[in-house]
């Protein structure tokens, strides 16, 4: 067992779109519903992209495409060895504080429940198999597979109504750490590969990959995040992953 003061929880939808009036307050565009077709590349150095909406010029481009990061590097002519997986996640109705008085998460038995502020309860598991289909479907098996694991863990549960069920993709590496930082292609970045822990690591991921970029010395040094340590052996095994 584990408890650490400092540990906490945030919505990620909330968070989501907290971040997106952040940077505008910043000045910065997004430009929602357009794909990112092609990285323009010049004398070993980018450009810009195309995307589904025409061209923007850009003297840095960063590739932070999630599960898709293995098809943006490809644009640039550059090979990551990230795969994704489909991991699904469902939320009960909510009941009594206290149903579920901590967070329980067990990486042997595979599973992470918490309740939530307003009482609900939301967990999730690994699945078999590695399912890499890209469709953000949900089955009745982890349904089924992930009632038993909560029941069983916590009695007070049975019974209870499951609200929603749904499921993402895990960008994953091989040694299910991310990459973060230079290409062979100057001033093109990665920040991908973030399996299960991506919304966590989010926050000091950005700020040091942005101190890189803006030629300022990063709080913490990510060059062993550097996406030729596969190439090289140099693997940093990260097994606390469910
Ligand atoms: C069920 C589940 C539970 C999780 N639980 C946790 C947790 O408890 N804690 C935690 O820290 N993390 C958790 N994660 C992981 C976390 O959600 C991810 O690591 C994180 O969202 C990755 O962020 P990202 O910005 O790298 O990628 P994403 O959030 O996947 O964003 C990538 C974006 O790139 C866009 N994109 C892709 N290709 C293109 C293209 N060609 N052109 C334009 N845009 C493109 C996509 O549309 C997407 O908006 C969970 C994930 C899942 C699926």
């Amino acid at each position: 067992f584990f408890f650490h003061d400092r540990d906490g929880h945030a919505d990620p939808f909330l968070t989501t779109f907290a971040y997106l009036e952040a940077a505008k307050r910043l000045g910065v565009v997004c430009h929602r519903f357009t794909e990112c077709t092609g990285i323009l590349v010049e004398g070993g150095e980018v450009r810009g992209v195309e995307t589904s909406r025409g061209t923007i010029f850009a003297p840095v481009v960063i590739n932070c495409a999630g599960p898709y990061a293995q098809f943006v590097a490809a644009m640039a002519g550059i090979e990551i060895p990230n795969w994704s997986e489909r991991h699904e996640i469902m939320i009960t109705e909510p009941v009594a504080p206290g149903v579920c008085p901590c967070m329980l998460m067990s990486f042997s038995g595979n599973y992470y429940i918490q309740q939530r502020p307003h009482g609900s309860i939301i967990c999730g598991m690994s699945p078999e198999g590695r399912p890499v289909d890209f469709e953000n479907k949900t089955t009745w098996q982890f349904l089924e597979k992930m009632s038993g694991v909560l029941a069983k863990l916590l009695p007070r549960t049975r019974g209870i109504r499951v609200a929603r069920q749904w499921s993402g993709m895990y960008d994953m590496t091989p040694d299910a750490q991310p990459i973060i930082g230079e290409t062979d292609v100057k001033n093109f970045y990665h920040s991908t590969g973030y399996s299960g822990h991506g919304f966590m690591l989010a926050p000091v991921a950005g700020k040091i990959l942005a101190q890189h970029i803006a030629g300022r010395k990063p709080d913490i040094d990510f060059s062993m995040l550097d996406y030729r340590r596969f190439a090289r052996g140099e693997h940093i095994m990260e097994s606390n992953v469910v």
